[in-house]
């Protein structure tokens, strides 16, 4: 998916500064002897998690499809994610289940897989992630019926505010067949459940 893709300014001298300007407001010392590499780790580990903005999703499927023996519903369960909420820079992480009723193409677990970590690796809110996965795979595969559903727990939930930890929010994407057709939608989503590996 042709997405902006955000100016990587400033450079990352300017974000390890930014980092020792918020470890000291947290009421830290920066240059005590354990924080002092602080920074410059969580520019990379930020780096790594916002990497999702230089990957092409769509790409990801556009080779090395196989033609599809079978028309039958497949689906696709555990597909482990983590992201950034856009709100908290908190991450939430989860299960992806996805369910597809092929039309010539099957896609893998590892393609499906990158498909959602693509999309993942970025600041998000988890319907969005959710419809941006499903988007792609619906453009990538052309299937005649698609449902993705996302299993997640956010920190920013368990960790502040009300602290609920444990909980979980799940939010589900249908196309075609599988938002159009009731029971073939319900049977979808209940193989899908229990989406934990
Ligand atoms: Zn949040």
């Amino acid at each position: 998916m042709a997405m902006a893709t955000p100016e990587r300014s400033p450079d990352q001298a300017g974000v390890e500064e930014a980092v020792r300007t918020l470890l000291a407001w947290m009421g830290d010392d920066p240059e005590r002897k354990g924080l002092r590499g602080t920074p410059g780790r969580v520019a990379r580990a930020l780096a790594e998690l916002s990497s999702g903005y230089r990957d092409d999703p769509a790409a990801l499927l556009s080779v090395d499809l196989e033609e599809a023996v079978e028309r039958q519903l497949v689906v696709v369960r555990g597909i482990t994610f983590h992201s950034l909420c856009e709100h908290h820079l908190l991450p939430f992480f989860g299960w992806a289940a996805i369910a597809y009723l092929p039309d010539g193409h099957l896609a893998g677990l590892s393609k499906l897989a990158r498909v959602v970590a693509a999309h993942a690796r970025r600041l998000q809110v988890q319907e969005r992630l959710t419809e941006e996965v499903a988007a792609t795979l619906d453009r990538g595969l052309r299937p005649r019926g698609l449902a993705v559903a996302l299993t997640a727990e956010h920190l920013c939930l368990s960790m502040r505010g009300a602290a609920r930890p444990g909980h979980s929010t799940v939010t589900v994407a249908t196309r075609g067949e599988l938002a159009k057709d009731p029971s073939a939608r319900e049977e979808a989503l209940r193989l899908m459940a229990g989406a934990r590996p």
